[in-house]
């Protein structure tokens, strides 16, 4: 899906990136774990097109690319989801949903039926049943949340970047997530998880990267693996 090989990124005198390798398989959770100022948000931003390396190449579905900008990324089908959802309250569910993609600035009404049912299309995937005309200030945080990755799904994108997407979720709405994340890797949709919780890994994610000072420490299958490692 994406290979990463020799990342290098200088920021003045910091060196946020050495020389990275990372990875990305179809379909997959990737945890990216690391103290404050690893790089994992530079790196991500490399993916997300909002930086580009100094050095190193990258090869996205098997062909060679540097991505330049977020656009580009989102017309690649790579999405980060902000760390809290960005929504307007006081529109309806499926207007979020639409809201800014090439269908609403093709004029395609927000109030449109084909609107209405894709968005619960969107929804049942992620296993979220509700009436789409709901706005969206009535809805919890987490379901909020899920309106953001259904926003993310909308444009088709089949890399998810989440950068610690439980820290504003109790328990029980982390572990909604981490169903919706299920879901997701069954559409093969593949996800990298930055967090600093280590069970979160153990429990949800397929593989782990450690990055430390911009260096890629170790990427490990996370089956098999002990929560002391
Ligand atoms: P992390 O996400 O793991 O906390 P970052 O990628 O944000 O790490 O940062 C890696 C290093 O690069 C840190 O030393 C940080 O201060 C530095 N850095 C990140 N972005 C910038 C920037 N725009 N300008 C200067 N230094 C930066
Ligand atoms: P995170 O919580 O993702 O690690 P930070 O709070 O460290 O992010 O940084 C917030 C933003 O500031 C990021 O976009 C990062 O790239 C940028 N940043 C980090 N360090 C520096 C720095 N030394 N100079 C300029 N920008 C920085």
């Amino acid at each position: 899906m994406l290979e990463m090989f020799g990342i290098t990124k200088k920021f003045l005198n910091t060196l946020a990136l050495d020389q990275v390798d990372f990875s990305l398989r179809k379909g997959e959770v990737h945890a990216l774990v690391g103290p404050n100022g690893a790089g994992k948000s530079t790196l991500m931003k490399i993916v997300n097109g909002l930086l580009t390396p100094d050095e190193g190449s990258i090869l996205f579905e098997g062909h060679p690319k540097i991505i330049q900008s977020v656009e580009e990324a989102q017309r690649l089908g790579i999405a980060m989801l902000p760390q809290e959802p960005i929504l307007v309250p006081d529109l309806s569910i499926a207007e979020n949903i639409f809201l800014g993609t090439e269908e609403t600035r093709a004029g395609f009404w927000l109030r449109s039926k084909s609107m209405k049912l894709e968005s619960k299309r969107l929804l049942k995937i992620l296993g979220f049943r509700c009436n789409p005309n709901t706005p969206v200030r009535k809805l919890s945080y987490s379901e909020q949340f899920i309106i953001s990755i259904a926003k993310a799904l909308s444009v088709k994108s089949k890399i998810l970047i989440m950068d610690e997407p439980t820290s504003c979720l109790s328990e029980d709405e982390s572990g909604r997530l981490f169903g919706v994340i299920r879901k997701l890797k069954h559409e093969g949709v593949s996800i990298v998880y930055i967090t600093h919780r280590i069970k979160e890994v153990m429990q949800i994610c397929d593989r782990v990267t450690f990055l430390r000072d911009g260096r890629n420490v170790a990427t490990r299958e996370v089956a098999g693996m002990s929560e002391e490692e």
